[in-house]
């Protein structure tokens, strides 16, 4: 932190939002989990290549982009970027899933502005949003993450899923990868970028998606780049996050009110309060319904019986979502009701927004 001041941007923690005050739930462990690794094999086809030009962009305010991913694929397309031009360099948000892609990205960013990239603030740890890292950095990019990294991708160490993921993307995608996740300016609460007469706010959402999330907010054009915790089909995944702290996270979004809000994975919503409302009705009627299978005595595996079997090698498929999901929501509810059961005002407070929900 002390060395950004010696640069052009001024980064400041701003006090945190009344949303974050409550608490969150951050995992103790993060357990193993075998769809995880297995599945990364036929995530993305292989025949990308990054001899394209560049990706499509759209422009959400002057000098504002999103780098457009694929949509209609949930979460297993490419994922959304963005970046930010300002008179003292270019912010970048998210790094997408390959060196290959990385080298794109920066022909896309070429193709609106020579500016230098100055910083790549990465909304989580997840390898398809930074494993293009790397070609940022080498740029002259510095990285802006939070320093928790943990993730099930990762479990099984680094080396590890740098050789699962190259299986996933191919040798050409990959060629010059390094890690470049770790950050050189480690963000662990809400801070303020100020650079190049550009506010931009770092958000920390607490651990909703992942241990390590952020969430990058432009007050000004009102612009919100969200990560995962929002994805197009509203069914974010909380396998290495919680649900308590994503209702937290999609809370402080509404109370940010976004004109536009890029979501991590798939076509931006028109409304984004549609989206974040569609998210929360899916996360609380989860809750409620495994809240109620603990309370009652129902075993996990019977209380999955009504939901699709997750689909073989795909751990991100609509399918699989849903069903790792439940798993964790699930475990999390025996683990309130066991640990500090939620008083009779949460619990009504979160009936009274289900109640709300379409059904
Ligand atoms: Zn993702």
């Amino acid at each position: 932190m002390c060395r950004a001041a010696t640069t052009a941007a001024a980064l400041v923690a701003l006090a945190p939002h009344a949303a974050l005050a409550q608490r969150t739930v951050v995992p103790q462990s993060l357990s193993a989990d075998s769809a995880t690794r297995a599945a990364l094999a036929s995530r993305y086809p292989r025949d990308r290549s990054d001899t394209l030009p560049a990706f499509p962009l759209r422009e959400l305010a002057p000098g504002v982009y999103a780098v457009l991913g694929d949509t209609g694929r949930g979460v297993e397309g490419r994922p959304n970027a963005g970046f930010v031009i300002t008179s003292a360099g270019v912010v970048v948000i998210d790094a997408l899933a390959s060196p290959g892609e990385g080298r794109v990205l920066m022909r896309t960013i070429h193709t609106v502005t020579r500016t230098p990239v100055r910083y790549l603030v990465l909304t989580h740890h997840h390898p398809d949003h930074t494993f293009g890292a790397i070609v940022l950095k080498r740029a002259g990019a510095r990285i802006i993450a939070h320093p928790d990294r943990r993730t099930l991708a990762n479990i099984d160490g680094d080396d590890r899923l740098a050789s699962d993921w190259t299986g996933v993307m191919g040798l050409q995608q990959m060629r010059g990868f390094a890690y470049a996740d770790a950050p050189d300016i480690a963000v662990r609460h809400d801070t303020l970028l100020d650079v190049g007469g550009r506010r931009i706010e770092i958000i920390r959402p607490g651990a909703a998606h992942t241990a390590g999330d952020l969430m990058v907010w432009l007050p000004a054009e009102r612009v919100l780049f969200a990560g995962d915790v929002l994805v197009e089909d509203g069914v974010s995944m909380m396998v290495d996050g919680s649900s308590t702290a994503m209702l937290g996270a999609l809370a402080r979004i509404d109370s940010l009110d976004p004109r536009v809000a890029v979501p991590g994975h798939g076509r931006l919503a028109a409304k984004p309060a549609t989206l974040v409302a569609r998210t929360r009705c899916y996360v609380l009627a989860l809750r409620d319904t495994m809240r109620r299978a603990v309370a009652d005595g129902v075993r996990m595996g019977q209380s999955l019986d009504r939901l699709p079997p997750a689909d073989r090698d795909r751990p991100v498929s609509l399918h699989s979502r849903l069903r790792r999901n439940a798993v964790r929501v699930y475990s999390e509810m025996e683990q309130m009701l066991l640990g500090a059961p939620p008083s009779k005002e949460a619990l009504a407070a979160e009936a009274g927004q289900l109640a709300a929900c379409p059904r």
